[in-house]
């Protein structure tokens, strides 16, 4: 005769210990190291559960829980809604060799009931759940880490040929807050390589072209405008309700400010430059690796480089360097993989050379290093940036 519901219940008690709501309470803020697994179905758990608990699925837990659990002696408490789904997982687990499970009676109405604290996590519209499904399928992002990517905020220097393909990106992967900084309006010569804009809005803004396509591309993110050139006189107040500064700027005053004003605001700064058929990426964070003066402390000196109109640029090459950009932003906000702090992307696209060059920290920086000679912001004369030999190994047009 086949087992009823509560033959299985019953002999399930035999290996699984039950504790009361208030048994668990006490165990777990006595900081006993339990991990606590949710059986209930994602829906569920989204709505509301213990804090600090993990998400598996009862029909999940025989292929997860070694990744979940891997020490089979570590104590376990599983719940459910009621207290029934989490006893027969409780015995699954036995079964495969886990030797301290307990399972918490009344589960989540119980400990809800009995006035105990719980958290719901952020809670996906179908829309959203849809957009970012392949996120949610990696555990390095999943729904923890898309609604820290939807609650960042990042600001791109620039709606250029590195800026497009960042915020592009950006937007699409559900960064809530994008503010975009750029004075200039879209120009025709820009559509070989600036990918937010189009033919028809030649003679628009370039923060307002931004924000019709990431908009027209992901309607969760805000997109800030931001049509002002950056200088000592605004770049704190800009900086300062940003999570991350991506500097796709192309030009050499503006990227000494960008560097010293995150230098002093602590605000980690995704650096891109390209030349030509170069470019290279990194990410400067304050305490954490260099910063750009490290590496060249002073600009070189107006007149010393050609000017902007004689560079050329490869279209496609600033996509390279701003979808880096794009990734090492998203990492640092997703807390995932080893950001290139302290480490250089150089990209040649000729003959497709990728290398990666470490960099130090110059205890001698006159703005981050020991002594620091720079104490506030300097607004350097305008000339355009571009190729200035010995002086870096490539420049600027973004
Ligand atoms: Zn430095």
């Amino acid at each position: 005769m086949a087992k009823t519901i509560r033959d299985l219940m019953s002999e399930s008690r035999q290996v699984v210990p039950e504790w009361t709501p208030d048994d668990v309470r006490q165990r777990v803020s006595n900081g006993a190291g339990y991990t606590l697994i949710d059986v209930r179905e994602k829906e569920e758990f989204r709505e509301g559960h213990l804090p600090g608990a993990v998400s598996v699925p009862r029909g999940f837990l025989d292929m997860r829980i070694e990744e979940t659990v891997p020490d089979r002696d570590a104590p376990i408490i599983l719940y459910c809604a009621g207290g029934t789904r989490s006893l027969l997982a409780g015995r699954t687990l036995r079964e495969l060799g886990y030797t301290n499970v307990v399972s918490m009676s009344g589960g989540f109405g119980g400990w809800k009931g009995a006035g105990h604290p719980w958290e719901a996590d952020k809670q996906f519209t179908t829309d959203q759940l849809n957009r970012y499904s392949r996120h949610f399928l990696l555990p390095e992002v999943g729904e923890k880490g898309q609604a820290k990517l939807l609650d960042a905020k990042v600001l791109c220097i620039g709606a250029g040929g590195l800026g497009s393909p960042t915020a592009f990106y950006l937007a699409a992967a559900g960064v809530g807050t994008i503010g975009i900084v750029d004075m200039d309006v879209v120009d025709v010569s820009n559509l070989q390589r600036q990918i937010l804009h189009t033919n028809d809005r030649v003679g628009m803004a370039k923060t307002e072209s931004a924000r019709l396509t990431l908009q027209a591309l992901n309607p969760d993110v805000r997109v800030i405008e931001h049509r002002t050139r950056v200088d000592s006189s605004n770049v704190m107040e800009l900086f300062r309700d940003y999570d991350i500064i991506v500097d796709g700027c192309d030009n050499f005053p503006t990227r000494y400010l960008v560097n010293d004003a995150c230098v002093m605001l602590g605000k980690t700064n995704v650096h891109g430059s390209i030349f030509q058929f170069e470019g290279q990426a990194t990410v400067f964070k304050p305490g954490e690796g260099p910063c750009y003066r490290c590496l060249f402390p002073e600009p070189p000196p107006p007149g010393m480089a050609p000017s902007c109109q004689e560079a050329g640029v490869l279209g496609v090459l600033p996509g390279l360097i701003g979808c880096i950009q794009a990734l090492e932003t998203m990492k640092l906000i997703l807390g995932a993989g080893t950001p290139l702090i302290g480490r250089l992307a150089h990209v040649e696209t000729l003959g497709m050379s990728v290398r990666v060059l470490k960099l130090r920290r110059d205890p001698r920086c006159p703005m981050c290093g020991d002594n620091p000679t720079i104490k506030e912001l300097i607004d350097y004369e305008e000339f355009c940036g571009l190729r200035n030999p010995g002086a870096e190994p490539s420049a600027h047009v973004a």
